[in-house]
Parts: C-alpha cells; sequence; structure tokens
C-alpha cells in the first residue's frame, strides 16, 4: 500500500508540474495576444487618420483650385478697366472687382483654416505612426523571446510527460482513474496529508476509526468529506 501511496504522490507532485506550465504557457499566448491586439488598435487608428487626412488634402486642393479661378477672375475684369467709357460702366467694373476681391478673400480663409486642420490632423497622424512603430518593435522582440521560453517549456512539459507515463503505468488503472478524477474536480490535490486526525485537503476531522486504519496502512483511504487519497507521514 505504500509503494503505490509514493507513486501516487509522486504522480501528483508531476501533474501539479505540468498544471504550472500550462499555466505559463497560457499567460505567454495571452501576452502576446495582448501585444498584437494593441498593435491592431492603433493600425486602425493610422488607418483612419490617413483616410481622413487624404478627405482634406483632396478639399484643399479643391479650394486651391477656386483661388486660381477666382484670381483669374479679378484679372480679367482689371482688363476691361482701360477700355471703359461712361462712368456708370466704370461703377458697375469696380464693384464686380469687388465683389470677386471678397470672394477671393473668403477662399483664401477656407484655404487658411483648412492647412490648419491638416497640420493637426498630421500631428496625430505622426504620434500615432510612433506609438504603432514602437509597439511593432516591441511586439516583435517579445515574441522571439517568448518563442524561446515556450520551447523550453515544452521540452519540459514532454519530459515530465514521459516520466508520468511510466509512473502511471506501475498504478492499477482504477485507482489511477481514481486519483485522476480527484486531481481535476479537487483543484490539483488529490493526494494529502492526515494530520492529527485530520484531512489536511480539507482540514474535517476524520472519523477515529479509519484514522487508526491509516495508521495500520494496510489499504487505501479517502476522506469521507472531500475524498481525497489520504497518506500518513510515517514517524
Ligand atoms: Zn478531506
Amino acid at each position: 500500500m505504500h509503494e503505490k501511496m509514493n507513486l501516487l504522490r509522486e504522480l501528483q507532485e508531476i501533474d501539479q508540474e505540468l498544471a504550472q506550465m500550462t499555466a505559463v504557457r497560457t499567460r505567454h499566448e495571452n501576452e502576446l495576444q495582448n501585444l498584437s491586439a494593441d498593435k491592431e488598435r492603433i493600425q486602425t487608428m493610422v488607418d483612419e487618420l490617413t483616410a481622413q487626412l487624404d478627405v482634406l488634402q483632396k478639399e484643399e486642393a479643391q479650394l486651391q483650385q477656386e483661388l486660381l479661378g477666382e484670381q483669374d477672375q479679378i484679372e480679367k475684369v482689371e482688363g476691361r478697366l482701360p477700355e471703359i467709357q461712361t462712368q456708370k460702366e466704370y461703377v458697375a467694373v469696380l464693384k464686380e472687382i469687388d465683389l470677386a476681391k471678397k470672394a477671393s478673400i473668403e477662399t483664401q480663409a477656407k484655404t487658411a483654416e483648412k492647412e490648419k486642420e491638416i497640420a493637426e490632423l498630421q500631428a496625430d497622424l505622426d504620434e500615432k505612426q510612433t506609438e504603432l512603430k514602437a509597439i511593432s518593435e516591441k511586439s516583435e522582440a517579445r515574441q522571439t523571446e517568448v518563442a524561446a521560453l515556450l520551447k523550453e517549456n515544452d521540452e519540459k512539459v514532454k519530459a515530465r510527460q514521459a516520466t508520468r507515463d511510466s509512473l502511471a503505468k506501475d498504478l492499477p488503472k482504477q485507482l489511477l482513474r481514481k486519483y485522476q478524477q480527484i486531481f481535476a474536480r479537487r483543484g490539483g490535490l488529490a493526494v494529502t496529508q492526515a494530520v492529527d486526525g485530520a484531512c489536511l485537503g480539507c482540514n474535517m476531522q476524520l472519523p477515529p476509526q479509519q484514522y487508526n486504519q491509516l495508521h495500520r496502512g494496510t489499504e487505501l483511504q479517502s476522506c469521507p468529506h472531500c475524498n481525497r487519497l489520504l497518506y500518513m507521514e510515517q514517524a
């Protein structure tokens, strides 16, 4: 009986290590996923800002076109001045020039406003692009590091798994199945010590008769409260 119990204790130690290694793998994978999600989020921002900037630049080019047209119009009307013969005609042309200049000034103001918007957006975009570059570099470097850690972890898992398999082979199938069930249901602790008449897995008192049997060590005992398999350290 002691021999089986020793095997089970050894098995549990390995299973706990394996569970830890699985947790390490999950942690690493989550870290990489988070980095990649961050990167994607910033990339989306960069794409959106680039699209907005494109729209503004097209609008600005349109305004520049309008300005050229208005400039042409002013020159054309001013060109008519030398040919003017009547006072009435003169007043009308001056009024036309005045209107064309006002339109041009308005378009210039709109253009300046657009250029300001473009400059602000460009600054945002520059900032986000710097951020994207930084996170891409970080992500890439970390990916290399984590890949190495995962490889190391996987090799350890493989080695421990092999030891586990050979240990498990020496245990009766039914006992192994029972152990595995309790291990899964009871937070990775299936085999536990009994001390001073109590189960250390759940801290409940064991029936005195069972405790005595445990002392004799003739058969495997389960805690009646948590079902864990019990052992006693022999004095
Ligand atoms: Zn218990």
